[in-house]
Parts: C-alpha cells; sequence; structure tokens
C-alpha cells in the first residue's frame, strides 16, 4: 500500500505561505507522499513586496513532468502555469501520468497584485484543464472570467458560472465566495453537475490568510488520493483551511501566511452543509 503520491504542478513562492510549498506541506498534513513540477519561481522585493515572476526554461519544466510521470502519481493538482505552453503541457502530463484525479486551481492573478489578466491563458485552461478536471476550485473572480459571466454578485450568479463551468467539462465545481460575497460566513458553492450545496463556516481573520486558496486545492487533492468523494473531498478541504486561516500569523509588513498544519496540530472547524 503505501502513502498515496500527490503532485502538484506549480509556482514557487519564495515566502513558502503559498504555491507549491504551501501544497507540499498540505500534502505532509493529510500524510501522503508530495511532489512538484515547478513552473514558474515567485520573488518578493524586500522594500515593497512586489512580486516578480521567474519562469522556468519550458524544456526544464518538461524534463520534471517526465519525471514525475515515470513515478506514477495518484492524483495531479494544478496551481500558477504561466503561459498558454505550460498550461496545455499540463494537461497532457496528467493523462500521461495515468493518475486518478485532476484538480484544477485556476489561478488568474497573484493575491495582493495587480497584473494584467492573461485572456489566453484563461481559454487555454478552458481548452485543456477543465475537461480533465476531478474538482475546480475558481474564486469568484476567477469563475466569473471561465464562464464569461464578468463580476458574480449573488448566489444566482455563483449557480450560473457554475453550471457553465460544470459544462466546460470540469466533473466538480467549487466557486469559493470567500469574503467577497458579503455574508457573515466564508461561504463555498459546490455543484456536483445535478445539485447544488452551500458549504459555509465562521468567517475568521482576514489580514494574514496568504496561501488559502492553494492551500484548499491542495487539501481536496490529497482527499481524492486517498480514497474520498469528491464532495467529502471538499468539505474536509474547507474545515482545512478554516484552521489554516483562523490562525494565520504575521510575517512582516506585507504578508501573513495561513497556519498549514493548524487543523492537524491545534484546532478542527466545523463546516455546515446545505442543499439549495
Ligand atoms: P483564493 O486565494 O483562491 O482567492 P480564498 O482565499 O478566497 O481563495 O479561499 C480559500 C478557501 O478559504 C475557501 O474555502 C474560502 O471560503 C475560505 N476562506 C477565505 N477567507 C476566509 C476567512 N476569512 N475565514 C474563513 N474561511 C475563509
Amino acid at each position: 500500500m503505501g502513502l498515496k503520491k500527490v503532485l502538484t504542478i506549480a509556482g514557487s513562492d519564495t515566502s513558502a505561505g503559498a504555491g507549491m510549498q504551501a501544497d507540499l506541506k498540505t500534502f505532509q498534513e493529510h500524510d501522503t507522499y508530495g511532489m512538484v513540477a515547478l513552473a514558474a519561481i515567485v520573488t518578493m522585493d524586500k522594500k515593497t513586496w512586489s512580486h516578480d515572476v521567474t519562469p522556468i526554461p519550458f524544456d526544464v519544466f518538461n524534463k520534471q513532468l517526465e519525471t514525475v510521470i515515470s513515478i506514477g502519481p495518484d492524483a495531479v493538482k494544478t496551481g500558477m502555469l504561466g503561459t498558454q505552453e505550460v498550461i496545455k503541457r499540463a494537461g497532457e502530463a496528467f493523462i500521461e501520468s495515468g493518475a486518478k484525479h485532476f484538480v484544477v486551481d485556476p489561478v488568474m492573478v497573484c493575491k495582493g497584485e495587480d497584473e494584467v489578466l492573461n485572456p489566453g491563458n484563461t481559454d487555454a485552461m478552458i481548452e485543456h484543464l477543465l475537461p480533465k478536471a476531478t474538482v475546480v476550485t475558481p474564486n469568484l473572480f476567477e469563475a466569473g472570467q471561465l464562464a464569461g459571466l464578468g463580476t458574480l454578485k449573488s448566489i444566482d450568479d455563483m449557480k450560473k458560472a457554475a453550471e457553465i463551468i460544470h459544462k466546460q467539462g470540469a466533473k466538480h465545481v467549487v466557486i469559493k465566495g470567500g469574503k467577497a460575497l458579503d455574508q457573515d460566513k466564508s461561504y463555498d458553492l459546490y455543484y456536483d453537475g445535478e445539485h447544488f450545496y452551500q458549504l459555509t463556516t465562521d468567517m475568521f481573520q482576514q489580514s494574514y490568510n496568504h496561501g488559502a486558496g492553494c492551500t484548499f486545492a491542495a487539501a481536496t487533492t490529497a482527499n481524492l488520493a486517498n480514497g474520498q468523494s469528491a464532495k467529502d473531498a471538499v468539505i474536509n478541504a474547507k474545515a482545512f483551511v478554516a484552521s489554516a486561516i483562523k490562525n494565520g500569523w504575521k510575517m512582516n509588513d506585507f504578508v501573513g501566511p495561513v497556519d498549514h498544519g493548524a487543523a492537524n496540530r491545534i484546532e478542527k472547524i466545523e463546516v455546515a452543509v446545505t442543499e439549495i
């Protein structure tokens, strides 16, 4: 038997709250064996904390994929990929790897950064990633972009977007409402192609939440690798990240990461699940 092998295809966040560092920490907390194919390296300016994204040369990216495909992951997650070429290759690598599960976190911009959105990347995700996805985990902004609906303003809008993204091929869709919908709870919508469920927890502090999105998708991936249904994988991932956010901490004047190990080390958080 042994540990399930879980691969992330993502960027490196040198401050290590998000990106492949968040993924590996989260995989470890779920008793899985984490592996990485790195697409880019994100570094921060020490005075302003503005981000620089340095892509990994494509042939080096591809060599990493060849290595991990030969090992044979049980589940694969994607994070920040950067270019259409990398997005396409990540989708192919999932198929070549023979993995059972594919979790797509459709990262479009780094949190806190005003990078210009590359619409070509959105189209590439729709073409190369969504049709293969077991679960896709957009936030409100990303869901609006993928569905072509612009800004999502209500739970009805979230439902419409989830239906469109499901038609694009993702088997299960979670739209992270987070704080954006002005709810007093942290609100996510889960859609399995037939039923909609709202997943809520208390809303915790919002200052030190760097890495929340990556941690949520990574926990979902590890839960799937460990044999959970997609619905359970998502619910348990939300509980895991809620604890991580509640225990987020201040790293410096610019950033505060979530505590990836808080669910196991400090406290469990309950998720309320209601069909809507
Ligand atoms: P992203 O980083 O992709 O924008 P989010 O940080 O919005 O993703 O969401 C990651 C997960 O954390 C989601 O399940 C979301 O509902 C949850 N979440 C976000 N902020 C909070 C908060 N302050 N308290 C509790 N849960 C939160």
